[in-house]
C-alpha cells in the first residue's frame, strides 16, 4: 500500500458515503456534553437504538449537573434497551460527575483529560474530539476500522494502539476523524465481518484482501 493509494481510497469512500454521513442518526451530534454521553452508550449496540434514548436522556437530564446527581436506577430505566445497562448507567453518571467536579461541567477538549473520565477510552476520546470540537487527534479503532485495516493492508496487528499509528501514517492529520467515519460507513454496508462483498466494493482494486483471498479463492 502507498500513500497515494491510500489518497485514492479515502476519495472513493467520500464520494461512496458522503450521503450517508450526512444523514445517519445524531449519535455523533449535539453539544460536547451529548456528544460523550451518546458515544459512551454506542459501545456493544447501534447508533439507531442510541437515537432512541436521546431524546429521554437528555429531556430528564439536560446537562452535566443534573446527570451528575442521577440516581442509576432512574438511568437504567431510560437506556435499558441498549444492553451492559448497569455499566452505562455508572460510567455516564460518573463522568458528569467528573465533569461538574474537575471540569466545571464542561466537557474537556484535549485527549490527556477525557482520558480521565470514567468509560472512556481512546475510541471514544477520539470520536468526542472530532464530533464535538473538530479536533483530528487520532482514529478511533471500533470493530470495524479494526477489520478494514487489516483486510485493506494498512496494519498486521490485532492491537488497536498499534492498529491506530499504523493508519495514521498513511493519511494527513487532517482526515483522520473523517476516515474513522468512512471506515465505520464501509464496514457496515460493504466490508462486512462473516461475508465482505467484494466483488461490489469500490476499492477492491487496493485491497490486500482481495486479491490475495478473494480471487484466491474464486479464480
Ligand atoms: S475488497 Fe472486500 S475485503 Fe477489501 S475492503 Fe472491499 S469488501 Fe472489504
Amino acid at each position: 500500500m502507498t500513500t497515494l493509494e491510500a489518497r485514492e481510497i479515502f476519495q472513493i469512500l467520500l464520494r461512496t458515503y458522503r450521503d450517508t454521513l450526512e444523514n445517519q442518526p445524531s449519535t455523533g451530534r449535539g453539544s460536547p456534553y451529548q456528544v460523550l454521553i451518546l458515544t459512551i452508550l454506542s459501545a456493544q449496540t447501534t447508533d439507531l437504538a442510541v437515537d432512541k434514548v436521546r431524546n429521554p436522556l437528555f429531556t430528564r437530564y439536560p446537562a452535566a449537573i443534573s446527570l451528575a446527581q442521577a440516581q442509576p436506577e432512574e438511568v437504567e430505566e431510560i437506556i435499558h434497551s441498549l444492553g451492559f445497562f448497569h455499566m452505562k448507567a455508572r460510567h455516564i453518571i460518573g463522568a458528569a460527575q467528573a465533569l461538574v467536579d474537575r471540569f466545571s461541567g464542561e466537557v474537556p477538549s484535549t485527549i490527556e483529560d477525557l482520558l480521565t473520565l470514567p468509560g472512556v477510552g481512546r475510541k471514544t476520546a477520539n470520536i468526542v474530539l472530532y464530533h464535538a470540537f473538530g479536533k483530528n487527534e487520532g482514529i478511533a479503532v471500533d470493530t470495524h476500522v479494526k477489520r478494514l485495516a487489516v483486510r485493506i493492508g494498512f496494519s498486521d496487528s490485532p492491537d488497536q494502539d498499534r492498529i491506530e499509528r499504523d493508519v495514521m501514517e498513511y493519511f494527513p492529520k487532517d482526515n483522520w476523524g473523517l476516515l474513522t467515519d468512512l471506515f465505520i460507513a464501509h464496514g457496515r454496508a460493504i466490508c462486512i465481518a462473516k461475508k465482505p462483498q467484494c466483488p461490489v466494493c469500490p476499492i477492491n482494486p487496493y485491497c490486500r484482501y482481495y486479491h490475495e483471498i478473494f480471487l484466491q479463492k474464486n479464480t
